[in-house]
């Protein structure tokens, strides 16, 4: 017979182990199912800076044994195993895995957003060596340095402005001739004597000596192809949820997003949302965590009607 929980959090991140957290601690029987080890995106950053209490920052992946650490010691369990399926319109929500099936009184989703990649050569080895995916995380490794952003949206708007008051010179770069951002982004980033404009331009290649070193650019237009040295580049082309489990069973936005409000009730009753999977407005681990706390007092609430 199927084991069944009061809640089953989808996705071991700082949203998924946050949740876990209050959950444990208010009574609740809790699983975690999480694909590989514990931390999701975070794990794999080596410095986190910005989540408040380490004064001198950690690695990513050892926030993340130390979320998982907190969560157990209440008695959270954690499965590693892929969840191949979701049926949530049920009571008894059913959860089925690379490893069997879980009953669920509720659910809370957790499997977090993935920063799209431009697919050049080399990228992959290159993050943490001059590539980097957000620049409120790792703009201080580039303080007084060249660096270029990739990308046309808001996005790339409020790097390249965050970028400006950190770096020597910031180079926006963007396949069209005008930004898909909100106007009013466009004021502060002209108004910027360090950022420079680069338009309809695509990356061909990363030029590298073990570190990023520069650019190979072509432009759109005109065909004329040149180099442009950097330290760094940041890649801020959106993001993919990862909402495929769930994409027929609960509302989504248009980018894909599970729609939730602060409460994080999704359109299902007893399936809530937490992290950088859910609409909102900044994903950072803190905002992740935040959430998986708020998921719990919903739980809790939803739990004592259902
Ligand atoms: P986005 O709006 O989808 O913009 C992606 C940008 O990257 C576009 O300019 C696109 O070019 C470009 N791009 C896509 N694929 C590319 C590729 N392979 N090579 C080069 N360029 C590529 O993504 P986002 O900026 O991450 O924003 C996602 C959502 O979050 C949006 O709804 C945005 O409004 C929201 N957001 C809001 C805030 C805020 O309110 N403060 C801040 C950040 C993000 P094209 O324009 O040519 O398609």
């Amino acid at each position: 017979m199927e084991k069944k929980y009061d809640v089953v959090i989808i996705g071991g991140g700082p949203a998924g182990y946050s949740a876990a957290l209050y959950c444990t601690r208010a009574g609740l029987s809790t699983l975690v199912l999480e694909m590989l080890s514990a931390g999701g995106q975070m794990a794999t950053t080596t410095q986190v800076e910005n989540y408040p209490g380490f004064n001198e920052g950690i690695d990513g992946f050892d926030l993340a044994e130390k979320m998982l650490a907190g969560a157990e010691r209440f008695g959270a369990v954690s499965e590693f195993a892929e969840v191949t399926a979701l049926h949530l319109a049920e009571n008894s929500k059913r959860i089925v895995t690379s490893d069997g099936e879980v009953l669920a009184r509720a659910v809370i989703l957790a499997t977090g957003a993935v920063p799209k990649k431009l697919g050049l050569p080399g990228e992959d080895d290159l993050v943490g060596r001059g590539v980097a995916y957000c620049a409120t995380c790792d703009g201080m490794y580039f303080k007084g340095k060249t660096v270029a952003v990739a990308g046309g949206g808001n996005s790339a708007a409020e790097d390249a402005k965050t970028l400006s008051h950190i770096c020597k010179k910031v180079y926006l770069i963007h396949r069209r001739d005008t930004l898909r951002a909100e106007k009013a982004y466009l004021d502060p980033l002209e108004n910027a004597d360090n950022l420079e404009f680069i338009w309809n331009t695509q990356i061909d290649e990363l030029l590298t000596d073990g570190k990023l070193t520069g650019l190979a650019l072509t432009d759109r237009v005109t065909g004329t192809h040149r180099s442009l040295s950097c330290d760094g580049l940041f890649v801020a082309i959106g993001r993919d949820p990862n909402t495929a489990l769930v994409k027929n069973q609960v509302e989504l936005d248009a980018q894909g997003y599970i729609v939730a409000d602060e409460t994080t009730r999704t359109s299902v009753p007893g399936v809530f949302a937490a992290g950088d999977v859910r609409t909102k407005p900044l994903r950072q681990i803190v905002t992740a965590a935040a959430d998986g706390a708020v998921a719990s007092k919903y739980v809790q609430e939803f739990l004592q009607t259902h």
